[in-house]
């Protein structure tokens, strides 16, 4: 492998296997079963996409890590960086086989039944990835009876929301490469085209600075900036109005999330109206609001109230229609959220999203967002590009 390609090294996954298994004993699961998806990949390394034939590594209490796949996929499995250090061997299974009571059997195995017999932790709950499909879930059900199923986030949640060093190398990484992104759209040409193409020119250039997937590109121009999840339509830009720009993608797994809301001024300079302007300081200062309220020991929903009072005290609070982030990991939407109720205290390592916006419906709508990472020093913001309001020509 060359150097030049970000990744997770092999111990890395070492380690995680061994803090899972702490968490598999610390809340009295009996195995976890994690199927193809972000679990997955944490854990090993394996990179694929969810499909009829089961994939699942089978974590149980103690005992043997087994990586149960088709036939097909033995060669990718073993190559994944668990498999290749040693920490889970690889039980390929046949097209005519019954891969849940194969994955029953191994749960029944002698480390495991003897344990049962004995009225151990063996009888405890089997932790099923969150992302499993129901068809698989119900295979494993009926293959299990009796058993209780919990979501495996239950014993994985703590682990994940937590980012090693490598996990946040990658997220800056991400970052970074969001933001080349953003600037050179912002520096380009609007007025004139649709958003869908320059939705397609973000896309590109995503993959240009390193992503391997350029997932969203939210191009919100004019009225399209009020619904916070538009995505790009053949609406043409015009100059005089704002457009919210919201992009991102996966680079070596690892999520970017960026949004700047800029004003098109056209060849004309038509200024930003002045409410625009009014609504993009309160927006800058919510978002301000809620970084300097990230620190070890805050509730996550402190720092959603730190943005949605900046905005209720401008009078905008109706309009502030969303919780004010999400974590970024994996997945471009993980724990934890930031959203009133959710009092988990924040940790270092922690990345998430601080996304406040006001939509005003049929006119216009603004949002900033950057990812963060909680350090004991407060917030790493990773995003870099500037929140000053961009007035662009083109
Ligand atoms: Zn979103
Ligand atoms: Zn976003
Ligand atoms: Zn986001």
């Amino acid at each position: 492998m060359s150097d030049s390609r970000p990744g997770i090294p092999a111990d890395r996954y070492v380690e995680r296997l061994a803090r899972c298994r702490e968490a598999i004993a610390a809340r009295g699961f009996a195995a976890l079963l994690i199927g193809v998806g972000p679990d997955l990949r944490y854990l090993t390394g394996f990179v694929g996409e969810p499909m009829e034939r089961l994939t699942l590594l089978v974590i149980p209490d103690v005992g043997p890590v087994r990586f149960v796949v088709p036939h097909l996929e033995a060669t990718k499995a073993a190559a994944t960086p668990l498999v290749a250090a040693g920490a889970a061997d690889v039980v390929p299974f046949g097209e005519t086989d019954d891969v849940a009571a194969r994955v029953a059997g191994l749960l029944a195995g002698p480390e495991t039944h003897a344990r049962s017999s004995a009225g151990s932790l063996a009888r405890g709950p089997i932790g099923l990835s969150d992302r499993l499909w129901a068809m698989h879930v119900l295979q494993l059900q009926r293959a299990l009876p009796g058993r209780q199923f919990e979501p495996a986030s239950m014993a994985l949640r703590d682990l994940r929301q937590i980012k090693d060093a490598d996990e946040a190398r990658l997220l800056h990484l991400a970052a970074q490469a969001a933001d080349r992104t953003m600037d050179a759209i912002a520096a380009g040409t609007l007025v004139g085209r649709t958003e869908a193409e320059v939705g397609r020119e973000i896309r590109g250039r995503l993959i240009d600075e390193g992503h391997d997937l350029a997932d969203f590109a939210i191009v919100g121009s004019g009225p399209n900036g009020a619904a916070p999840h538009h995505d790009a339509s053949d609406r043409m830009i015009a100059a005089g109005e704002p457009v919210v720009l919201d992009l991102g993608g996966t680079l070596a797994g690892y999520g970017s999330d960026t949004t700047r809301t800029i004003w098109v001024a056209g060849e004309a300079g038509i200024a930003p109206e002045p409410e625009f302007q009014r609504v993009y300081d309160v927006v800058r200062a919510a978002q301000a609001a809620a970084t300097t309220a990230v620190k070890p020991g805050v509730r996550a929903e402190e720092v959603d109230a730190a943005a949605r009072h900046v905005i209720a005290a401008a009078g905008y609070g109706e309009f502030f229609t969303h919780r004010v982030g999400h974590g970024i990991g994996l997945e471009t939407h993980e724990d934890p959220y930031m959203v009133s109720g959710n009092a988990t205290p924040l940790r270092p390592g922690m990345a998430f999203s601080v996304e406040p916006g006001i939509y005003l419906p049929g006119r216009w709508g603004v949002r900033l967002e950057n990812i963060v990472v909680c350090t004991d020093a407060g917030a790493d913001v990773l995003n870099r590009s500037s929140l000053d309001l961009r007035v662009v020509r083109g």
